[in-house]
């Protein structure tokens, strides 16, 4: 039907989230499959973009909501807006993704001044129903007429305080309908109109603000940080939905659930509930719920009820669901379900137990694990030996350490979190408007509710730490304060805090490394017998070799040299070797140089042995190994006065005692030995000054270093070989991979292969062996693409450097883009993502699907990879994959995503 703006939850098709939002279609899916979903519709995300775009309700909508409520009044034996027995809706929001509390929901719309006598009498119970009144006026005043939950809460807390009522619980019928009355009040003060009592007026209203809040400042930050674009989610929809009451007496009761641990991945009953109240107030953290095992005590019957609704859910879904229900007077409603978020830990483990238990096949437990989120696996925990006592206790709502300064409120986290401070978010229980809070603080800790509370859900969500309800911790936002006993913590104070055991301590504690469970061991095992992508590691130190063979990595894409040179005992021959006026000085200091790249090569070789090991020569300016100019000068000049001191001292002692000896510690400082060390500094700031170059890395580096001192490259390449050479004669049948930076032309390669031809001869004959090696070119200058057919003439191998090509193809140096106008260019969407992070596909992408092409054409077995920082991003591996490269190469912690992300590339290129 054309103009069909809404369906009821028998029609709705469950498996069209982009139509009905995420949670819409899982309702209409829940009804469908025969759970007791409360009668209700669903307004289409569609019907939200009409309205966005003229900001009025489509003609012809209200009509059908008309007809969709005459459907509801039929299933319920109610009416809406009637006296004597009336219908209550709740109207919530739900897109196509679930954005948690970004967006609004009104509960018991349709009560009036007559529906209410109606509801009295419906439940002969007058202090539910004004209970149910009052919540009603609120919200709709704070969600539709956008009055400030304070000026609700000033009478509400006068009635309390001139009763002596300290719970919400103690309040009688007649206190809450003086409460009623007071906010008709508000509401006609702020507003300067009666509270709305036709019903279908309510309802239009309450449709329009659902609407609006997809454009709410919430809920467009939210969709900014976590990338959810038009294509993934586009407007709300607004389910409407027969109230069902779980605060309708002591048989009532309220409930989330997740159908197994959301913090663990355990198999087991998990969730929480109140007796006698609403949903509202289990997600809100108002009152801190009880565990769903005390529910087996309480209401066994209904608790086997939830353990069988959970089961159904679960064998439909084939995934972990989060739920929520209501039990009103006895009968069990489910309201919503919808995949669980839940941390990387508990996704793995989950993933492995749902393929042993039958539920759900390898593919599937591989692709439901966003590769992005193991990243959470990495992070580290407390180290388990410290000794720091216990300040304070509460809920492990999501797990991780976290240490860093308390704040409390969502601004100043932001604020100081901008600033690059670490801080920890204190609140009582936090709300959707906290959002920017979250993303800035390293943890949160509420000191109320429980671990389905709003903060315990969204820290989950981003993987950051949380503990909720620490209810030993009095929070005092007015004075920055939280009171823990005697203890007084303030704002900037350092605390450190645990999520998953709930601990939190003074101070800062230090962290050790998460280790590889052998759950997701398997997991990545499974992804590597269905990705074609091999994953390397870019790493330049045995020991991040070895780290990067615990994750799983299939050889070393990437070894830059230059990182050898800098450790303390070698800096001073590099510089030996830069200063040197001629070829054989220069060559006595790569004699020096030598052994000490042969060890590292051999260690690098064992690290990661069988697998090969790709090592670059060298790259960088020489410049780099040296100080800067200023820095030089700086120095000439204190030593220049420094020789004065000296000679002073000398002066003054023969002066005065009529003798020379210097005393310590001048002795050592003769004016000699500073005058030499002058003449050094001397020497080196004018090799800077010839070095200097306009655009360095754009300069004399990568393989026209090679060109110019091929006595360089001549020794990094005889220690590879002989590296290769010694590990072989060690029963290791190694295979080094030669890769020249920087190549713009055939000629280049040419020269290169000559003298890695000598030196491979020599080596041989010395060690009386046949060495395995290939050579092969970095593809990182515009030039080196557009001639990739040419150079695979020589090349073995091609390796994309797109942190190089990347800027090449932008004309950007990465450096001053990102400074200075990056950001704006990504958040005003001129360009969607930062090109150095994220591929740019459109640009650099079709650089290297034609140099792949020429390539290949050239020479078909040309192995080719990447080695640029977008090797490890998931998007970017997806195209890799496409365009047929062989392996991506990236920092060790990003190679578990990476094994992911190259199996869900084949396995949704295979759906495709
Ligand atoms: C590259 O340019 O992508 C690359 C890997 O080299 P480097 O980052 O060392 O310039
Ligand atoms: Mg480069």
């Amino acid at each position: 039907m054309a103009n069909q703006y809404s369906y009821s939850f028998r029609e709705g098709d469950g498996k069209n989230k982009a139509l009905l939002g995420g949670k819409g279609a899982n309702l209409c899916e829940m009804t469908q499959i025969g759970l007791n979903v409360p009668p209700g519709f669903v307004i289409t995300t569609a019907t939200c973009l009409l309205y966005q775009e003229k900001q009025q309700l489509p003609i012809g909508l209200m009509a059908e909501v008309k007809q969709q409520i005459a459907v509801i009044e039929q299933q319920s034996g109610r009416k809406f807006g009637d006296a004597t027995n009336p219908l209550l809706v709740s109207v919530r929001s739900g897109s196509a993704i679930s954005m948690p509390g970004m967006m609004d929901t009104i509960l018991n719309l349709g009560l009036n001044q007559q529906t209410l006598a109606g509801l009295i009498a419906q439940t002969g119970d007058r202090r539910f129903a004004f209970d149910a009144y009052r919540r009603f006026i609120q919200l709709f005043g704070k969600v539709a007429l956008g009055i400030a939950d304070e000026k609700f809460d000033q009478p509400f807390a006068a009635v309390k305080n001139r009763a002596g009522i300290k719970a919400d619980i103690g309040l009688e019928a007649s206190h809450l309908q003086e409460i009623s009355a007071l906010f008709l009040e508000v509401v006609r003060v702020e507003t300067g109109e009666e509270f709305p009592e036709d019903v279908y007026q309510q309802l239009e209203i309450a449709i329009k603000a659902v609407f609006n809040s997809w454009m709410g400042k919430r809920a467009v930050d939210y969709r900014r940080e976590f990338h959810i674009t038009p294509q993934i989610a586009n407007g709300t929809a607004v389910n409407i939905v027969m109230m069902v009451f779980g605060n309708r007496g002591s048989d009532c009761a309220t409930g989330v659930g997740f159908t197994r641990n959301p913090a663990t991945g355990t198999n087991e009953m998990y969730g929480e509930y109140l007796t006698n109240a609403q949903g509202e107030d289990v997600v809100a953290g108002i009152r801190t719920p009880k565990p769903v095992s005390e529910l087996a005590q309480e209401m066994p019957d209904l608790y086997q009820q939830l353990v069988a609704l959970r089961t159904k859910l679960e064998n439909h879904y084939q995934e972990v669901q989060d739920y929520e229900y209501t039990i009103e007077s006895g009968v069990l409603y489910c309201l919503q379900t919808r995949n669980g978020k839940m941390n990387a830990q508990a996704m793995v483990k989950t993933s492995i137990d749902m393929v042993d238990e039958g539920l759900i096949s390898k593919q599937r437990a591989l692709l439901r694990i966003n590769p992005e989120l193991l990243e959470q696996l990495l992070h580290p925990q407390l180290n388990p030996h410290h000794t720091v006592p216990v300040l304070a206790q509460g809920l492990p709502a999501s797990p991780g350490a976290a240490c860093g300064a308390c704040v409390f409120d969502a601004d100043t986290a932001e604020r100081l979190g901008k600033s690059g401070v670490a801080v920890i978010l204190l609140r009582e229980e936090t709300k959707p408007e906290d959002i920017h809070g979250f993303f800035a603080a390293q943890g949160i800790v509420t000191s109320r509710g429980g671990k389905t509370s709003h903060a315990a859900v969204v820290a989950r969500g981003m993987g950051k730490a949380c503990i909720a309800g620490a209810e030993d911790i009095k929070i005092d936002v007015k004075l920055r304060l939280a009171i823990i006993g005697d203890i007084h913590l303030r704002e900037g104070d350092i605390i450190t805090i645990d999520g998953g055991s709930g601990n939190i301590y003074l101070g800062e504690i230090p962290t050790i490394a998460a280790c590889f469970s052998p759950e997701l061991k398997t997991l990545l095992g499974w992804a590597d017998e269905i990705a074609t992508l091999k994953v390397q590691a870019n790493v330049d130190t045995p020991e991040n070799a070895r780290i990067a063979a615990e994750y799983g990595a299939m050889g070393i894409g990437l070894c830059r040299t230059e990182r050898m040179f800098n450790a303390s005992e070698r800096l001073p021959i590099v510089i030996e070797m830069i200063l040197a006026n001629n070829p054989q000085d220069r060559q006595r200091a790569l004699d020096k140089l030598l052994p000490f790249q042969r060890e590292d090569f051999k260690q690098l070789f064992v690290a990661i042995y069988p697998h090969p090991v790709t090592i670059r020569l060298l790259d960088p300016p020489m410049h780099e190994f040296l100080p800067t100019a200023q820095q030089l000068e700086d120095e000439i000049h204190a030593l220049k006065h420094y020789l004065l001191i000296v000679k002073a001292q000398r002066v003054t002692l023969e002066t005065l005692n009529n003798h020379t000896h210097l005393p310590a510690p001048f002795a050592q400082l003769s004016e000699e030995t500073v005058s030499a060390a002058i003449a050094k500094k001397q020497l080196m700031l004018k090799k800077v000054n010839e070095l200097f170059e306009v655009n360095p890395m754009l300069g004399h580096r990568g393989v026209r270093l090679g060109m110019s001192y091929p006595e360089i490259y001549r020794m990094q390449t005889r220690a590879i070989l002989e590296a290769a050479a010694l590990c072989i004669k060690d029963g290791l049948q190694v295979h080094p991979e030669i890769m020249v930076p920087q190549v713009i032309t055939l000629e280049e390669l040419k020269k290169v292969k000559a003298i890695v031809l000598e030196e491979q001869r020599l080596v041989e004959t010395e060690h009386q062996l046949k060495l395995d090696f290939k050579l092969g070119s970095m593809v990182e200058t515009v030039r080196a693409c557009l001639r990739a057919g040419h150079l695979a003439e020589i090349a073995e191998f091609f390796s994309f450097g797109t942190n190089d090509l990347t800027q090449a193809t932008f004309s950007f140096s990465r450096e001053d883009a990102e400074n200075k106008f990056l950001p704006l260019y990504n958040e005003s969407g001129i360009l969607q993502d930062n090109p150095f992070e994220v591929l740019d596909i459109k640009g650099v992408g079709q650089l290297m699907r034609m140099t792949v092409t020429a390539g290949r054409n050239n020479n078909p077995q040309l192995r080719i990879g990447i080695c640029g920082e977008q090797g490890g991003h998931p998007a970017s591996i997806h195209f890799c994959h496409q365009i047929g490269l062989d392996y991506v190469s990236c920092s060790a912690p990003r190679i578990p995503i990476a094994r992911l992300a190259a199996a869900h590339a084949k396995l949704l290129a295979a759906q495709n």
